[in-house]
Protein backbone atom coordinates (compact mmCIF):
# COMPACT_ATOMS: atom_id res chain seq x y z
CA UNK A 1 0.00 0.00 0.00
CA UNK A 2 1.49 3.55 -0.88
CA UNK A 3 2.55 5.87 1.94
CA UNK A 4 -0.60 7.98 3.46
CA UNK A 5 1.59 10.08 5.66
CA UNK A 6 1.60 13.10 3.54
CA UNK A 7 -2.44 13.45 4.28
CA UNK A 8 -1.83 14.74 7.91
CA UNK A 9 0.52 17.31 6.07
CA UNK A 10 -1.33 21.41 6.66
CA UNK A 11 -2.04 21.31 2.79
CA UNK A 12 -4.64 19.24 3.36
CA UNK A 13 -8.37 19.35 5.39
CA UNK A 14 -10.52 17.07 6.29
CA UNK A 15 -12.42 16.96 2.80
CA UNK A 16 -9.18 16.08 1.45
CA UNK A 17 -8.81 13.60 3.80
CA UNK A 18 -12.60 11.97 3.49
CA UNK A 19 -12.00 12.06 -1.12
CA UNK A 20 -8.70 10.23 -0.36
CA UNK A 21 -10.60 7.34 2.17
CA UNK A 22 -13.62 7.32 -0.60
CA UNK A 23 -11.50 6.98 -3.64
CA UNK A 24 -8.79 4.08 -2.60
CA UNK A 25 -11.62 1.44 -2.21
CA UNK A 26 -13.25 2.17 -5.12
CA UNK A 27 -9.95 2.19 -7.31
CA UNK A 28 -9.41 -1.07 -5.79
CA UNK A 29 -13.14 -2.21 -6.54
CA UNK A 30 -13.54 -0.56 -10.16
CA UNK A 31 -10.07 -0.22 -11.27
CA UNK A 32 -7.62 -2.03 -10.33
CA UNK A 33 -8.83 -5.80 -12.53
CA UNK A 34 -8.72 -3.19 -15.46
CA UNK A 35 -4.68 -2.40 -14.84
CA UNK A 36 -2.81 -4.87 -17.21
CA UNK A 37 -5.12 -4.12 -19.73
CA UNK A 38 -3.68 -2.09 -22.65
CA UNK A 39 -5.52 -3.74 -25.84
CA UNK A 40 -8.22 -1.73 -27.16
CA UNK A 41 -7.30 2.18 -25.25
CA UNK A 42 -9.98 3.76 -27.35
CA UNK A 43 -12.20 1.47 -25.85
CA UNK A 44 -11.28 1.37 -22.43
CA UNK A 45 -10.75 4.92 -22.13
CA UNK A 46 -14.74 5.22 -22.85
CA UNK A 47 -15.19 2.93 -20.20
CA UNK A 48 -12.94 4.69 -17.30
CA UNK A 49 -14.84 8.04 -18.60
CA UNK A 50 -17.95 6.59 -18.41
CA UNK A 51 -16.77 5.04 -14.70
CA UNK A 52 -15.61 8.03 -13.37
CA UNK A 53 -18.64 9.94 -14.72
CA UNK A 54 -20.82 6.88 -12.69
CA UNK A 55 -18.55 7.13 -9.64
CA UNK A 56 -18.63 11.08 -9.12
CA UNK A 57 -15.42 11.72 -9.63
CA UNK A 58 -15.75 13.80 -12.79
CA UNK A 59 -17.41 16.37 -10.44
CA UNK A 60 -14.23 16.91 -9.54
CA UNK A 61 -13.35 18.24 -13.05
CA UNK A 62 -16.02 21.28 -12.93
CA UNK A 63 -17.04 23.67 -10.84
CA UNK A 64 -20.18 23.38 -8.47
CA UNK A 65 -22.36 25.69 -10.77
CA UNK A 66 -22.46 23.39 -13.38
CA UNK A 67 -22.23 20.25 -11.64
CA UNK A 68 -19.32 19.86 -9.89
CA UNK A 69 -17.79 19.69 -5.55
CA UNK A 70 -16.53 23.20 -5.32
CA UNK A 71 -17.21 26.32 -6.07
CA UNK A 72 -14.09 26.85 -8.14
CA UNK A 73 -11.20 23.93 -9.36
CA UNK A 74 -9.99 22.19 -6.11
CA UNK A 75 -6.32 21.70 -7.25
CA UNK A 76 -5.62 19.42 -4.08
CA UNK A 77 -8.52 17.19 -5.06
CA UNK A 78 -7.59 17.02 -9.05
CA UNK A 79 -3.93 16.48 -7.65
CA UNK A 80 -5.34 13.39 -5.15
CA UNK A 81 -7.43 11.54 -7.63
CA UNK A 82 -4.55 12.09 -10.09
CA UNK A 83 -1.50 10.39 -8.17
CA UNK A 84 -4.44 7.68 -6.85
CA UNK A 85 -5.31 7.09 -10.53
CA UNK A 86 -1.87 6.61 -11.57
CA UNK A 87 -0.76 4.10 -9.34
CA UNK A 88 -2.92 1.95 -10.41
CA UNK A 89 -3.09 2.29 -14.34
CA UNK A 90 -2.09 5.69 -16.53
CA UNK A 91 -4.92 4.84 -19.07
CA UNK A 92 -7.40 5.23 -16.12
CA UNK A 93 -5.31 8.68 -15.16
CA UNK A 94 -5.54 9.92 -18.45
CA UNK A 95 -9.23 9.08 -18.81
CA UNK A 96 -9.82 11.66 -15.68
CA UNK A 97 -6.87 14.06 -16.37
CA UNK A 98 -8.61 14.68 -19.95
CA UNK A 99 -11.44 15.49 -18.84
CA UNK A 100 -10.60 18.33 -16.47
CA UNK A 101 -7.80 19.74 -19.70
CA UNK A 102 -9.99 19.81 -21.79
CA UNK A 103 -12.92 21.21 -20.07
CA UNK A 104 -10.91 24.02 -18.14
CA UNK A 105 -10.73 26.55 -20.61
CA UNK A 106 -14.53 26.38 -20.53
CA UNK A 107 -14.78 26.54 -16.61
CA UNK A 108 -12.41 29.55 -16.55
CA UNK A 109 -13.09 31.74 -19.68
CA UNK A 110 -16.70 30.23 -21.62
CA UNK A 111 -19.74 31.64 -21.93
CA UNK A 112 -22.68 30.91 -19.42
CA UNK A 113 -24.43 29.02 -22.43
CA UNK A 114 -21.27 27.88 -22.56
CA UNK A 115 -20.39 25.92 -19.59
CA UNK A 116 -24.12 24.92 -19.32
CA UNK A 117 -23.66 22.94 -22.49
CA UNK A 118 -20.50 21.32 -21.83
CA UNK A 119 -19.61 20.99 -18.21
CA UNK A 120 -22.59 19.09 -16.69
CA UNK A 121 -22.03 16.23 -19.16
CA UNK A 122 -18.09 16.60 -18.34
CA UNK A 123 -19.56 15.63 -14.45
CA UNK A 124 -21.36 12.98 -16.01
CA UNK A 125 -19.12 11.38 -17.74
CA UNK A 126 -20.97 11.77 -21.22
CA UNK A 127 -18.68 13.99 -22.66
CA UNK A 128 -14.97 13.42 -23.79
CA UNK A 129 -12.87 16.17 -24.09
CA UNK A 130 -9.74 17.15 -25.30
CA UNK A 131 -7.53 20.61 -25.55
CA UNK A 132 -5.91 21.31 -28.92
CA UNK A 133 -2.94 23.42 -28.85
CA UNK A 134 0.29 22.11 -30.23
CA UNK A 135 0.77 21.67 -33.90
CA UNK A 136 3.68 19.86 -36.76
CA UNK A 137 5.63 22.40 -36.10
CA UNK A 138 6.38 22.97 -32.85
CA UNK A 139 4.51 22.51 -29.48
CA UNK A 140 6.65 24.44 -27.36
CA UNK A 141 6.67 28.06 -28.82
CA UNK A 142 2.75 28.66 -28.15
CA UNK A 143 3.05 32.13 -29.32
CA UNK A 144 4.14 31.49 -33.15
CA UNK A 145 1.29 28.31 -33.62
CA UNK A 146 -0.20 29.08 -37.15
CA UNK A 147 -3.46 26.97 -37.53
CA UNK A 148 -5.60 30.29 -38.43
CA UNK A 149 -9.73 31.19 -37.99
CA UNK A 150 -10.72 34.14 -39.68
CA UNK A 151 -13.90 35.86 -38.59
CA UNK A 152 -17.11 35.49 -41.24
CA UNK A 153 -19.94 37.17 -39.76
CA UNK A 154 -21.28 35.00 -37.14
CA UNK A 155 -18.40 32.14 -37.38
CA UNK A 156 -15.14 31.61 -37.25
CA UNK A 157 -13.43 29.54 -40.07
CA UNK A 158 -10.16 27.42 -39.43
CA UNK A 159 -8.10 26.40 -41.24
CA UNK A 160 -4.77 24.41 -40.06
CA UNK A 161 -3.39 21.33 -38.41
CA UNK A 162 -2.98 20.22 -34.65
CA UNK A 163 -1.22 17.32 -33.57
CA UNK A 164 -0.36 15.09 -30.64
CA UNK A 165 -4.17 15.84 -29.17
CA UNK A 166 -4.91 13.06 -26.50
CA UNK A 167 -8.34 12.07 -27.15
CA UNK A 168 -8.05 12.39 -30.49
CA UNK A 169 -10.43 10.16 -32.28
CA UNK A 170 -12.46 10.15 -29.40
CA UNK A 171 -13.18 13.52 -28.54
CA UNK A 172 -17.02 15.01 -28.24
CA UNK A 173 -15.24 18.65 -28.36
CA UNK A 174 -12.15 20.27 -29.30
CA UNK A 175 -10.75 23.22 -26.89
CA UNK A 176 -8.73 24.66 -29.96
CA UNK A 177 -6.56 27.42 -29.77
CA UNK A 178 -5.88 29.47 -33.13
CA UNK A 179 -3.88 32.92 -34.59
CA UNK A 180 -6.68 35.29 -34.84
CA UNK A 181 -4.46 37.90 -35.66
CA UNK A 182 -5.20 40.97 -33.30
CA UNK A 183 -1.47 41.57 -32.50
CA UNK A 184 1.44 40.07 -33.82
CA UNK A 185 2.50 36.63 -31.53
CA UNK A 186 1.11 35.34 -28.26
CA UNK A 187 -1.67 38.62 -28.09
CA UNK A 188 -3.35 36.96 -31.68
CA UNK A 189 -4.63 34.06 -30.23
CA UNK A 190 -7.85 32.59 -30.12
CA UNK A 191 -9.78 29.64 -28.06
CA UNK A 192 -12.57 27.95 -29.96
CA UNK A 193 -14.58 25.24 -28.65
CA UNK A 194 -15.47 23.36 -31.80
CA UNK A 195 -17.68 19.73 -31.88
CA UNK A 196 -15.76 16.62 -33.02
CA UNK A 197 -18.63 16.12 -35.98
CA UNK A 198 -18.58 19.87 -36.95
CA UNK A 199 -18.16 19.90 -40.40
CA UNK A 200 -14.35 20.37 -41.71
CA UNK A 201 -13.01 18.59 -38.54
CA UNK A 202 -11.18 15.26 -39.33
CA UNK A 203 -8.77 13.65 -37.89
CA UNK A 204 -5.99 13.60 -40.25
CA UNK A 205 -3.69 10.23 -38.42
CA UNK A 206 -3.97 8.43 -35.44
CA UNK A 207 -0.58 8.34 -33.56
CA UNK A 208 1.04 5.43 -31.34
CA UNK A 209 3.54 5.94 -28.91
CA UNK A 210 5.19 4.17 -25.88
CA UNK A 211 2.32 4.11 -23.19
CA UNK A 212 -0.35 4.30 -25.61
CA UNK A 213 -3.64 6.53 -25.39
CA UNK A 214 -5.75 7.74 -27.68
CA UNK A 215 -3.58 10.64 -29.47
CA UNK A 216 -4.30 12.22 -33.28
CA UNK A 217 -3.58 14.55 -35.71
CA UNK A 218 -6.81 17.34 -36.27
CA UNK A 219 -6.76 18.82 -39.84
CA UNK A 220 -9.21 21.68 -40.16
CA UNK A 221 -10.38 22.46 -43.39
CA UNK A 222 -12.78 25.68 -44.11
CA UNK A 223 -14.21 24.44 -40.67
CA UNK A 224 -17.24 26.81 -39.61
CA UNK A 225 -18.01 27.47 -35.87
CA UNK A 226 -20.06 29.56 -34.23
CA UNK A 227 -18.60 32.93 -32.58
CA UNK A 228 -20.47 32.04 -29.52
CA UNK A 229 -18.12 29.16 -29.23
CA UNK A 230 -15.41 31.61 -28.49
CA UNK A 231 -13.81 31.43 -25.12
CA UNK A 232 -13.01 34.87 -23.29
CA UNK A 233 -12.15 37.49 -25.97
CA UNK A 234 -10.54 37.26 -29.04
CA UNK A 235 -7.05 37.45 -28.60
CA UNK A 236 -7.12 36.38 -25.36
CA UNK A 237 -6.18 32.87 -26.52
CA UNK A 238 -2.17 32.29 -24.68
CA UNK A 239 -4.02 33.89 -21.90
CA UNK A 240 -6.46 31.19 -21.77
CA UNK A 241 -4.07 28.57 -21.80
CA UNK A 242 -1.85 29.41 -19.94
CA UNK A 243 -4.18 30.37 -17.29
CA UNK A 244 -5.36 26.30 -18.05
CA UNK A 245 -1.72 24.98 -17.59
CA UNK A 246 -1.12 26.61 -14.35
CA UNK A 247 -3.79 23.69 -13.06
CA UNK A 248 -2.92 21.44 -14.68
CA UNK A 249 0.73 20.85 -14.55
CA UNK A 250 0.92 20.13 -10.76
CA UNK A 251 -1.69 17.32 -11.42
CA UNK A 252 0.86 16.04 -14.04
CA UNK A 253 3.09 16.09 -11.08
CA UNK A 254 0.97 14.72 -9.01
CA UNK A 255 0.31 11.73 -11.58
CA UNK A 256 4.31 11.28 -11.55
CA UNK A 257 4.07 11.29 -8.00
CA UNK A 258 1.42 8.15 -8.56
CA UNK A 259 3.66 6.38 -10.78
CA UNK A 260 6.71 6.52 -8.52
CA UNK A 261 4.72 5.94 -5.11
CA UNK A 262 3.92 2.47 -7.41
CA UNK A 263 7.44 1.75 -8.24
CA UNK A 264 8.54 2.23 -5.08
CA UNK A 265 6.29 -0.17 -3.28
CA UNK A 266 6.82 -2.95 -5.87
CA UNK A 267 10.47 -2.32 -5.33
CA UNK A 268 9.97 -2.56 -1.35
CA UNK A 269 8.28 -5.85 -2.30
CA UNK A 270 10.53 -7.58 -4.40
CA UNK A 271 13.89 -6.59 -2.75
CA UNK A 272 12.41 -8.05 0.65
CA UNK A 273 11.68 -11.65 -0.62
CA UNK A 274 14.42 -11.71 -3.15
CA UNK A 275 17.78 -12.99 -2.22
CA UNK A 276 21.25 -12.78 -4.02
CA UNK A 277 24.44 -13.99 -1.79
CA UNK A 278 22.28 -15.82 0.78
CA UNK A 279 20.14 -12.68 2.09
CA UNK A 280 17.10 -10.84 0.88
CA UNK A 281 18.63 -7.82 -1.53
CA UNK A 282 16.72 -5.60 0.67
CA UNK A 283 19.90 -6.01 2.95
CA UNK A 284 22.25 -5.18 0.99
CA UNK A 285 23.71 -1.17 1.91
CA UNK A 286 23.39 -0.61 -2.10
CA UNK A 287 19.92 -1.64 -2.43
CA UNK A 288 19.06 0.50 0.28
CA UNK A 289 20.52 3.71 -0.89
CA UNK A 290 18.41 3.11 -3.86
CA UNK A 291 15.22 2.74 -1.60
CA UNK A 292 16.10 6.01 0.61
CA UNK A 293 16.63 7.81 -2.55
CA UNK A 294 13.67 7.18 -3.90
CA UNK A 295 11.84 7.54 -0.99
CA UNK A 296 13.46 10.96 -0.46
CA UNK A 297 12.46 12.29 -3.78
CA UNK A 298 9.04 11.04 -3.66
CA UNK A 299 8.72 13.11 -0.58
CA UNK A 300 10.04 16.17 -1.87
CA UNK A 301 7.92 15.57 -5.44
CA UNK A 302 5.08 15.22 -2.95
CA UNK A 303 5.73 18.65 -1.24
CA UNK A 304 6.35 20.40 -4.48
CA UNK A 305 3.27 19.07 -6.05
CA UNK A 306 0.59 20.24 -3.15
CA UNK A 307 2.57 22.80 -2.18
CA UNK A 308 1.32 24.35 -5.57
CA UNK A 309 -2.12 22.94 -5.32
CA UNK A 310 -2.43 24.54 -2.05
CA UNK A 311 -1.06 27.97 -3.33
CA UNK A 312 -3.73 27.52 -6.10
CA UNK A 313 -6.47 27.13 -3.81
CA UNK A 314 -5.91 28.94 -0.52
CA UNK A 315 -4.29 32.24 -2.71
CA UNK A 316 -5.76 32.33 -5.83
CA UNK A 317 -4.15 33.85 -8.91
CA UNK A 318 -1.36 32.65 -11.36
CA UNK A 319 1.12 29.72 -9.98
CA UNK A 320 3.21 29.72 -12.65
CA UNK A 321 6.03 29.20 -11.01
CA UNK A 322 4.98 26.71 -8.18
CA UNK A 323 3.36 24.43 -10.30
CA UNK A 324 6.13 24.31 -12.96
CA UNK A 325 8.60 23.31 -9.84
CA UNK A 326 6.21 20.95 -9.29
CA UNK A 327 5.98 19.26 -12.48
CA UNK A 328 9.39 19.80 -13.59
CA UNK A 329 10.34 18.11 -10.31
CA UNK A 330 7.77 15.39 -9.74
CA UNK A 331 8.15 14.19 -13.64
CA UNK A 332 12.04 13.94 -13.34
CA UNK A 333 12.18 12.69 -10.07
CA UNK A 334 9.61 9.79 -11.11
CA UNK A 335 11.92 8.92 -14.16
CA UNK A 336 14.90 8.65 -11.85
CA UNK A 337 12.61 6.68 -8.97
CA UNK A 338 10.94 4.10 -11.81
CA UNK A 339 14.24 3.32 -13.30
CA UNK A 340 16.15 2.34 -9.83
CA UNK A 341 12.73 0.15 -9.39
CA UNK A 342 13.49 -1.16 -13.16
CA UNK A 343 16.93 -1.92 -11.83
CA UNK A 344 16.01 -3.43 -8.14
CA UNK A 345 14.00 -5.97 -10.23
CA UNK A 346 17.23 -6.87 -12.34
CA UNK A 347 16.09 -8.71 -15.57
CA UNK A 348 12.27 -8.98 -14.76
CA UNK A 349 12.27 -5.35 -14.65
CA UNK A 350 12.43 -5.36 -18.08
CA UNK A 351 10.03 -8.22 -19.54
CA UNK A 352 7.13 -7.03 -21.22
CA UNK A 353 3.84 -6.93 -18.70
CA UNK A 354 5.44 -6.23 -15.79
CA UNK A 355 4.08 -3.30 -13.57
CA UNK A 356 7.58 -1.52 -13.11
CA UNK A 357 7.81 -2.35 -17.65
CA UNK A 358 4.89 -0.59 -17.35
CA UNK A 359 5.70 2.14 -15.57
CA UNK A 360 9.42 3.00 -17.05
CA UNK A 361 6.91 3.66 -20.40
CA UNK A 362 4.22 5.31 -18.86
CA UNK A 363 6.52 8.15 -17.18
CA UNK A 364 8.26 9.15 -20.06
CA UNK A 365 5.56 11.47 -22.11
CA UNK A 366 5.16 13.43 -18.71
CA UNK A 367 8.60 15.18 -18.93
CA UNK A 368 7.47 16.10 -22.74
CA UNK A 369 3.55 17.13 -22.69
CA UNK A 370 2.24 20.58 -21.00
CA UNK A 371 5.44 22.12 -21.57
CA UNK A 372 8.93 20.08 -21.80
CA UNK A 373 11.30 20.25 -18.72
CA UNK A 374 13.30 22.95 -20.48
CA UNK A 375 10.09 24.93 -20.51
CA UNK A 376 9.27 24.10 -16.89
CA UNK A 377 12.97 25.78 -16.28
CA UNK A 378 12.80 28.48 -18.57
CA UNK A 379 9.17 29.27 -16.65
CA UNK A 380 11.07 28.90 -13.26
CA UNK A 381 13.88 31.16 -14.47
CA UNK A 382 11.40 34.19 -15.59
CA UNK A 383 9.59 34.21 -12.89
CA UNK A 384 13.20 34.14 -10.60
CA UNK A 385 14.33 36.96 -12.25
CA UNK A 386 11.16 39.04 -12.57
CA UNK A 387 10.91 38.84 -8.58
CA UNK A 388 14.63 39.78 -8.01
CA UNK A 389 13.98 42.64 -11.38
CA UNK A 390 11.36 43.74 -8.50
CA UNK A 391 13.00 43.41 -5.19
CA UNK A 392 15.71 45.58 -6.93
CA UNK A 393 13.87 48.08 -9.05
CA UNK A 394 15.25 47.05 -12.60
CA UNK A 395 13.33 49.50 -15.31
CA UNK A 396 10.49 47.60 -16.79
CA UNK A 397 11.87 48.33 -20.38
CA UNK A 398 14.75 46.18 -19.41
CA UNK A 399 12.69 43.86 -18.44
CA UNK A 400 10.60 43.54 -21.40
CA UNK A 401 13.85 42.72 -23.71
CA UNK A 402 13.82 39.38 -22.29
CA UNK A 403 11.97 36.54 -24.35
CA UNK A 404 8.73 35.80 -23.09
CA UNK A 405 8.47 32.42 -21.66
CA UNK A 406 5.25 29.98 -21.88
C1 LIG B 1 1.91 11.57 -25.29
C2 LIG B 1 1.71 13.01 -25.62
C3 LIG B 1 0.46 13.60 -25.42
C4 LIG B 1 0.25 14.93 -25.77
N1 LIG B 1 -1.00 15.49 -25.63
C5 LIG B 1 -1.21 16.77 -26.05
C6 LIG B 1 -2.52 17.35 -26.01
O1 LIG B 1 -3.50 16.73 -25.55
N2 LIG B 1 -2.70 18.60 -26.50
C7 LIG B 1 -1.67 19.32 -27.02
O2 LIG B 1 -1.90 20.45 -27.43
N3 LIG B 1 -0.41 18.80 -27.07
C8 LIG B 1 -0.16 17.55 -26.60
N4 LIG B 1 1.10 17.01 -26.66
C9 LIG B 1 2.17 17.79 -27.29
C10 LIG B 1 3.19 18.30 -26.30
O3 LIG B 1 2.64 19.31 -25.50
C11 LIG B 1 4.41 18.76 -27.11
O4 LIG B 1 5.01 17.58 -27.63
C12 LIG B 1 5.40 19.55 -26.29
O5 LIG B 1 4.86 20.80 -25.91
C13 LIG B 1 6.71 19.76 -27.03
O6 LIG B 1 6.47 20.23 -28.32
P1 LIG B 1 7.20 19.52 -29.57
O7 LIG B 1 7.01 18.06 -29.45
O8 LIG B 1 6.75 20.18 -30.79
O9 LIG B 1 8.75 19.80 -29.33
P2 LIG B 1 9.53 21.13 -29.74
O10 LIG B 1 8.78 22.32 -29.27
O11 LIG B 1 9.88 21.04 -31.18
O12 LIG B 1 10.84 20.98 -28.86
C14 LIG B 1 11.85 20.02 -29.19
C15 LIG B 1 12.90 20.05 -28.09
O13 LIG B 1 13.48 21.37 -28.00
C16 LIG B 1 13.38 21.85 -26.67
N5 LIG B 1 13.18 23.29 -26.68
C17 LIG B 1 12.23 24.00 -27.34
N6 LIG B 1 12.39 25.32 -27.09
C18 LIG B 1 13.44 25.44 -26.24
C19 LIG B 1 14.11 26.53 -25.61
N7 LIG B 1 13.68 27.79 -25.78
N8 LIG B 1 15.16 26.28 -24.83
C20 LIG B 1 15.60 25.00 -24.63
N9 LIG B 1 15.02 23.92 -25.20
C21 LIG B 1 13.96 24.13 -25.98
C22 LIG B 1 12.16 21.12 -26.10
O14 LIG B 1 12.18 21.13 -24.69
C23 LIG B 1 12.33 19.75 -26.70
O15 LIG B 1 13.27 19.04 -25.93
C24 LIG B 1 1.32 15.69 -26.30
C25 LIG B 1 2.58 15.10 -26.47
C26 LIG B 1 2.77 13.78 -26.14
C27 LIG B 1 4.13 13.16 -26.34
Amino acid sequence: MPDKSFLAWPFFDETHRRLKARLDPWVAAEIASREHDEQDVDALCRDFVRQLGAGGWLRYAVPASHGGMSPTLDVRSLCLLRETLAYRTGLADFAFAMEGLGSASITLFGSEALKARYLPRVAAGKQIAAFALSEPEGGSDVASLQCAARREGDHYVIDGRKTWISNGGIADHYVVFVRTGEAPGAKGLSALVVDADNPGLRIAERIRVIAPHPLATLSFEGCRVPATHLLGKAGEGFKIAMATLDIFRATVGAAALGFARRALDEALAYAAHRSAFGKPIAEHQLIQAKLADMALKIDAAALLVYRAAWTKDALGGRVSRESSMAKLYATESAQEVIDEAVQIFGGIGVLSGAVVERLYREIRALRIYEGTSEIQRLVIAAQTRAAADAEREVPPLAREEREPAA
